[in-house]
């Protein structure tokens, strides 16, 4: 069967608040290299994915063009593109870039420019389950027991471990599916925030615009994303072996 064209949505406009750096975390250095620039060659290597889309703050556009994207000589990367305040914007502004720039792509890879430890064993199999599936996520079950809480920090449910994975990125699906359910959610996002609804993940919007069931597609413990400055240590050791 020939191969789908493939892009990927590397997400990269945070202000990674939790890292309490004056630097935003995707551009820390890390081993000589900005975090960014891992998953961008993941992407720039891989036989998988044909181009890219790369969402940056809107005041780093200029700076990610010339000091990344042509520095390095990422030659996927179609546009630089700006996010908007939360997570869930800057998805939908890398959807409609898509749609605009790259219509004929079949499936989208959305990735968190955080996540420096992509691999093409990643991308192979999210690619072969969303061929089958049209929405599926990497993802690993997780090692904790993890509790549910109540309002007042106390455990109000145990769910069987067995059963609870923790979901990382690529959330990867059909390309048209995923971008009619962003728009969907940016048209009642003001009510859903009244609700109290938090959006964090991709997977979230597809099954609640399109109620696609979304292959779990067992990934590495090694996606780690970075978050708080413990992780930079954890990714050190990574790099090291
Ligand atoms: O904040 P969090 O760690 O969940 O962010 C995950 C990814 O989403 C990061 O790569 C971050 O740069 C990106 N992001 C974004 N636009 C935002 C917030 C986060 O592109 N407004």
């Amino acid at each position: 069967m020939k191969k789908a064209h493939c892009t990927a949505i590397v997400l990269a406009a945070g202000s990674g608040k939790r890292m309490n750096s004056a630097t935003a975390k995707q551009y820390i250095v890390l081993e000589g290299k900005p975090i960014i620039w891992y998953s961008l060659q993941a992407v720039e290597q891989s036989a998988v994915i044909e181009d890219c889309i790369l969402v940056a703050s809107p005041d780093d556009i200029t700076y990610v063009q010339e000091e990344i994207v042509n520095k390095y000589g990422f030659r996927k990367v179609k546009a630089v593109i700006g996010g908007g305040k939360e997570r869930y914007d800057s998805v939908h502004n890398g959807l409609q870039a898509v749609k605009e720039l790259l219509p004929t792509s079949k499936y989208v890879f959305i990735h968190d420019g955080a996540r420096p430890f992509l691999t093409e064993k990643i991308l192979l199999d999210t690619y072969r389950a969303v061929v089958e599936h049209n929405a599926c996520v990497a993802a690993v079950p997780v090692k904790d027991t993890i509790k549910i809480s109540d309002e007042d920090g106390f455990i109000a449910q145990t769910p069987n471990r067995n059963m609870v994975w923790a979901v990382q990125t690529p959330q990867v699906f059909e390309r048209t599916l995923i971008t009619r359910s962003y728009e969907k959610l940016i048209a009642e996002i003001e009510e859903l925030q009244k609700q109290g609804v938090a959006v964090t993940d991709d997977t979230f919007v597809a099954q609640r615009y399109e109620e696609v069931p979304v292959k779990l597609v067992e990934s590495s413990y090694e996606n780690i994303k970075i978050t708080t400055p413990e992780d930079l240590k954890i990714a050190a050791g990574f790099l090291q072996k």
